[in-house]
């Protein structure tokens, strides 16, 4: 539920959690109803540019760095030698934008479900994407669900999937069906991470829901990254990371202390410590 620029605020209310996120507005610049939703564009006082897409905040200019930094380095450096990447979603391109940074990616497919989100990124948030000539990138317009069930067995080493909440469009990118393509899809030692919504609000569902269905799926096992993202429900957001092979919790700790490209948030220490959870996350997820 939203009350855009109700005395100059944007306003999206998460109703079942009795709270809301505003921020002021100073112009309501684009509107566009695609095939699969309604996106709007908003200038703001203090974030910069807001995308908001049926109704709920997407990406803002300020710090939209934090959410895809950790969508994107988080399973890059858990995987040994990341060549071949999928993101599904992602049309803002910020993540694409990141998994460039890494030099051994060879190829990295953006498959968004609406190309529209991609034409407003591109007029709204050019810095988000500044690498999509880069000839390794592979922008397409697709659903996820199909693109990724046509995939050859084993061709890719990452998928992340960076999809809208599980609703609409999106809501079969959190299902054990689309999981099990995943798996399949991937190299033995390939990673899945998926952004996983609020720890707060959604640690014994939608989390819980993921570890089980990844697991169903065929992971060796699966981990929660938990990191603060200020314009999503709660302030508060997580990733969950499941490998196929291997171990979620294990990454290559002295490459990304020595990367190679900046970053503003993630480093080796920010992805140590978002391996701790707190004690109602374990418990949530039945971990102690
Ligand atoms: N960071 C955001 C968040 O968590 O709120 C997500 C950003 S990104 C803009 C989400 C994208 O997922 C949207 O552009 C939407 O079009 C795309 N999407 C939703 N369902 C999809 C599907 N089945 N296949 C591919 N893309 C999908």
């Amino acid at each position: 539920m939203t009350h855009p620029l109700a005395d100059g605020w944007f306003t999206e209310i998460f109703d079942q959690q009795g709270s809301a996120f505003s921020l002021k507005v100073t112009a309501h610049l684009e509107q566009v109803t695609s095939e699969f939703q309604t996106i709007d564009m908003y200038d703001t006082e203090t974030f910069g540019k807001l995308m908001v897409i049926d109704g709920c905040t997407m990406v803002s200019s300020r710090e939209n760095f934090v959410y895809h930094e950790m969508m994107a380095h988080v399973p890059l450096f858990s995987h040994p030698n990341p060549k071949r990447v999928a993101i599904i979603g992602g049309g803002d391109c910020g993540t694409l934008r990141e998994v460039l940074k890494h030099p051994s990616v060879e190829v990295a497919y953006q498959i968004d479900i609406d190309e529209q989100v991609t034409r407003m990124a591109e007029k709204y948030f050019p810095e988000l994407c500044e690498s999509n000539a880069d000839p390794r990138a592979q922008i397409l317009f697709a659903d996820g669900i199909d693109w990724i069930k046509q995939r050859e067995a084993g061709s890719l080493d990452v998928i992340i999937i960076d999809s809208t909440d599980p609703v609409g469009p999106a809501e079969g990118l959190f299902a054990v069906d689309f999981y099990q393509d995943c798996m399949r899809a991937l190299d033995q030692q390939g990673v899945v991470v998926q952004q996983s919504e609020s720890p707060l609000y959604h640690s014994d569902s939608i989390i819980k829901k993921i570890h089980t269905d990844m697991a169903s799926a065929g992971a060796s096992t699966s981990h929660t990254f938990p990191f603060p993202q200020v314009i999503y429900p709660s302030g508060w957001w997580s990733c969950t990371l499941a490998s196929k092979g291997g171990d979620a919790t294990v990454f290559r700790i002295e490459d990304a202390a020595s990367k190679s490209f900046r970053t503003q948030y993630y480093n080796a220490e920010i992805h140590a410590a978002a391996l701790a959870l707190p004690e109602f996350m374990k418990r949530a997820l039945q971990l102690d």
